[in-house]
């Protein structure tokens, strides 16, 4: 095993790159999957190579909803595994990573005995789903308990509301405590390292090339298990090694806004039935009120994936259906959406809504292997079940997985006072600690994952972004 430390600059990271002659496991993809399957290797003292095209957590990963949840919609679909798996794996997020995952509660408000039965019924499911796994368990709460935790609710018609409690979490901060326990734990992951072939040796995949995006240098990095994380765009790598897969992955579009709100009791809210039968949760976020999500077809071109005016639209006279005085499009501080990479049957043809959230480990005969869909939630799982399919195919040979007991470090902890502005919960002395320990080559990656700026109020960003030029300015030219 290497043993590296905690945190350290990236030129001792390349050093590692160039004279580490064979790796055990090599991930390609710096998000919640590829980031799973590597806290999984390392747990089995595997040495473990992480590559990242762009900044950790820039995927979907970091545009997340971020519920730590089996998903209540889910039951209604069928998928009481997946509901299960995720309630025992949120049980692990909330243990091994209480700086970031805390209990939330939610409040389903209602407004007719049917639906308030209908509810009642499916979150006491939930609950015992969860089994031993379960927060408090969800309760009847009057008109009066249900105006006091949402005050702006409409009062006309209101019975009161069924209360129930979920994981949320911080999901760009989880990337970046993820890549330092798995350095803690002798691993290297490497941002702004896209993987851009990979090598073969008769016949099967024995390593990747890279090309550094700081500098233009090319680099190799050799292993017989190479894992395909690499979130929407793992079908093509699987279709460039010629896999006749019976799964697709499919892509849909999911967008939140984020809202001033003065609603700041700590509840969130679900709305549990929209027009096109999803569900949409509001959730205290940093201050804020973050509203979502959506699901639709993929913009198509290559501008910025934001959320569309269809989209504002829609979340907003969702939420409105429920608030009075409403939200209007100026209470909006930010909003950000990403792409689910969904496993579908190539034949499957239904709306993106209805596809399943599993999992699936695929291994091409060349031996790549790639883990496709899945959930954040289930980060850790879907880890260590591409591990354990690796194994099996005899890819790997291997300790069993102790993940499970794997505390999740912070590289270091925030300030609670001194904040860089009323809005944006970081001090000055953050920033250094950030710009010095946690690999940062743009400024975006400091504004947008490693502090949640930009997803917390785009205006606040613009009035703190001189300071944070120039530290960012006076890092590059002095620091590491
Ligand atoms: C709107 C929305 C809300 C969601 N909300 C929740 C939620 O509340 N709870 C939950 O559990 N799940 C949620 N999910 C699902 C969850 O976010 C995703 O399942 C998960 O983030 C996918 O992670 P990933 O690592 O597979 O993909 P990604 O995060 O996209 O990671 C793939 C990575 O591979 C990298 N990559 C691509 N090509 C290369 C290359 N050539 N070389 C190197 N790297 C490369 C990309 O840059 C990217 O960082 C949500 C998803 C969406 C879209």
């Amino acid at each position: 095993m290497i043993l590296v430390p905690m945190n350290y600059p990236r030129t001792q990271q390349l050093n590692i790159l160039k004279t580490t002659s064979r790796w055990d496991v090599i991930v390609i993809g710096g998000g919640a999957s590829g980031l799973g399957v590597a806290l999984d290797a390392v747990s089995r003292g595997l040495k473990t190579l992480v590559v990242e095209r762009a900044d950790f957590g820039s995927g979907t990963s970091g545009k997340s909803t971020k519920l730590a949840h089996g998903g209540v919609r889910y039951l209604a679909q069928g998928s009481w595994k997946l509901v299960r798996e995720a309630l025992q794996e949120r049980k692990y997020m909330m243990e091994k990573a209480a700086h970031l995952c805390v209990a939330r509660k939610f409040i389903i408000p209602v407004y007719d005995w049917f639906h308030l039965i209908k509810y009642f019924v499916g979150l006491k499911i939930y609950d015992i789903l969860a089994g031993s796994n379960n927060l408090n368990s969800s309760r009847w709460m009057t008109k009066a308990q249900v105006l006091s935790a949402l005050p702006r609710l409409k009062q006309s018609g209101l019975l009161g509301g069924i209360g129930y409690e979920d994981g949320s979490f911080d999901d760009s901060r989880l990337c970046i405590d993820l890549v330092t326990t798995i350095h803690h734990h002798g691993g290297l992951c490497i941002n702004y390292m896209p993987f851009t072939g990979l090598i073969h040796f008769n016949g099967k995949v024995d390593g990747i090339h890279l090309q550094d995006v700081t500098n233009g240098l090319e680099y190799t990095a050799h292993s017989g298990l190479v894992v395909n994380a690499t979130g929407v765009e793992a079908g093509n790598l699987m279709l460039k090694e010629h896999i006749k897969e019976k799964y697709v992955i499919r892509s849909s579009k999911g967008s939140h806004i984020v809202l001033k709100s003065d609603i700041n009791t700590g509840f969130g809210m679900m709305i549990p039935s929209t027009a096109d039968g999803r569900v949409i949760f509001a959730i205290p976020w940093k201050g804020k009120l973050l509203v979502g999500t959506t699901d639709v077809s993929p913009d198509k071109g290559t501008a910025p994936l934001m959320p569309s005016p269809d989209e504002v639209n829609y979340l907003l006279s969702h939420l409105n259906a429920y608030f009075d005085p409403p939200f209007v499009e100026g209470d909006i501080s930010a909003s950000f959406s990403g792409l689910r990479p969904l496993v579908s049957l190539v034949d499957d043809k239904r709306h993106t809504l209805e596809v399943s959230r599993h999992h699936k480990v695929v291994i091409a005969p060349t031996g790549l292997v790639s883990i496709i869909g899945g959930k954040w939630t289930i980060f850790r799982k879907m880890g260590m079940d591409t591990l354990n399919a690796a194994s099996e195919a005899a890819l790997l040979d291997c300790m069993p997985s102790t993940s499970a007991q794997l505390q999740i470090t912070p590289s270091f902890t925030f300030s609670q006072s001194d904040y860089i502005h009323p809005e944006l919960p970081y001090s000055l002395a953050d920033i250094k600690q950030i710009l010095e320990q946690e690999y940062v080559v743009t400024l975006d990656d400091l504004v947008s994952r490693r502090t949640s700026c930009t997803s917390i109020s785009t205006l606040a960003t613009q009035e703190v972004m001189p300071v944070l030029t120039r530290l960012f300015e006076d890092f590059k030219t002095n620091g590491s």
